[in-house]
């Protein structure tokens, strides 16, 4: 992607204006800054994202019930998830991708930060996803989640492997992924620890979301999967961890002093039926994600807000700008959205609708459209390939 060419956006109703140059946001408009008109609305900063899954995208069409219906946690990754990811294959993801992609910035969602698995798709998966993002023009955080929960041990180095092929754009970072503490061993853990200082970048896994993870490192003579992570090298500071469900007060402020991120998925856990993340309170970095849902954060905020009052939980406030702190770690900007040296990443809202949207200085939506993309020939097409992804899961 080329450098964008200045914006200035606004004044909004407010009198508020954003300029962009070089897709960060500078003090003044250059003169020569083309103008985006928003005289009736109001300039915010694009959501993030902190945790999501591109390749469940197509789940919003019909995917049919697991039979038996799910009981715990486990079953639900066996019967769906992990049944889904080794059905897709590079139509699929694409579709998947593109349409999950065009939602989010229609939603005003700016960055999402994926966490990928395809199991019969290892090698090249991520240039599908890091093709939809550009093409469409979202920011994005990407990563193969490391397992060996199919193939073994060459399974794990091959989705390590694959966290290197991440291409360097002005959109687009790379991580390093693993799936989760309770799928890997530790040899696994150790490479993406070592994997992640040589790509100076941090790594991003599913921590405590259920009991099982929890299980699973105490089998293996640890007091946790924290604890395991960190023993074996793979939280450098600034590492993503979502859920953190099953985490104690006390493990939650050591994920802070490490530097490291908590991602509460607040809808997720409740689908899942795992728990609410209480003891997330206890840190100030922690985000807020959807784990694969669509990514309306103004929805996923709402579902925290009614959650957190149901558990007692009076420390939930603010996650959701949270996430503006996590992306610039990764790009080297300043924390602080809309302010100069921050991200070109802006929404405008009309009456409560989103009305404009721009990622990285380049209009993606405009007047409440995609302009980057055919949404409906998108839509369409994520329709067909999910009729294919439903046959093909039948057949695993
Ligand atoms: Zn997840």
């Amino acid at each position: 992607m080329a450098l964008m060419p200045p914006l200035l956006i606004g004044p909004d109703r407010l009198g508020r204006s954003v300029a962009l140059v070089g897709g960060r946001v500078v003090a003044a408009a250059p003169p020569d800054a083309i103008r985006l008109e928003c005289a009736q609305g109001e300039i915010a900063a694009g959501a993030v994202c902190a945790h999501t899954h591109l390749y469940s995208g197509l789940a919003r069409y019909a995917m049919p019930p697991a039979t038996p219906a799910p009981q715990t946690f486990l079953q639900i990754l066996e019967r769906v998830w992990w049944r889904l990811d080794r059905a897709l294959d590079a139509q699929i993801l694409r579709a998947a991708a593109l349409d999950y992609v065009a939602r989010a910035l229609l939603a005003g969602t700016t960055a999402l930060v994926d966490h990928h698995e395809s199991p019969n798709l290892i090698e090249g998966s991520l240039e599908i996803l890091a093709a939809a993002c550009e093409e469409l023009g979202v920011r994005a955080l990407l990563c193969y989640g490391a397992s060996e929960r199919n193939f073994g041990a060459a399974e794990a180095q091959r989705g390590l492997d694959e966290c290197r092929r991440v291409p360097a754009s002005p959109l687009l970072r790379g991580l390093v992924g693993l799936h989760a503490s309770f799928t890997v061993s530790d040899a696994t853990l150790a490479a993406a620890g070592r994997l992640a200082e040589e790509l100076g970048t941090v790594v991003h896994v599913h921590v405590a979301e259920d009991g099982a993870d929890v299980a699973d490192a105490v089998a293996r003579g640890y007091a946790g999967p924290l604890e395991r992570l960190e023993r074996l090298g793979a939280l450098p500071r600034g590492s993503i961890l979502a859920h953190g469900v099953h985490l104690d007060p006390q493990q939650v402020r050591r994920c802070a002093e490490l530097g490291c991120w908590l991602v509460h998925n607040p809808r997720s856990n409740e689908g899942n039926r795992v728990g609410y993340a209480l003891s997330l309170g206890c840190s100030d970095r922690v985000a807020l994600g959807c784990d694969g849902w669509d990514a309306d954060m103004a929805a996923e905020d709402e579902a925290l807000a009614r959650l957190a009052t149901i558990h007692g939980d009076a420390k939930a406030a603010g996650r959701l700008g949270h996430g503006h702190a996590l992306i610039a770690e990764r790009f080297g900007s300043h924390p602080e959205p809309l302010q100069p040296g921050s991200l070109g990443d802006v929404v405008v809202r009309q009456d409560g609708a989103v009305k404009h949207v721009v990622v990285g200085g380049r209009v993606v939506v405009a007047d409440g459209a995609l302009s980057t993309g055919d949404f409906d020939a998108i839509a369409a097409d994520a329709g067909g390939q999910a009729a294919r992804l439903w046959q093909r899961m039948a057949n695993i």
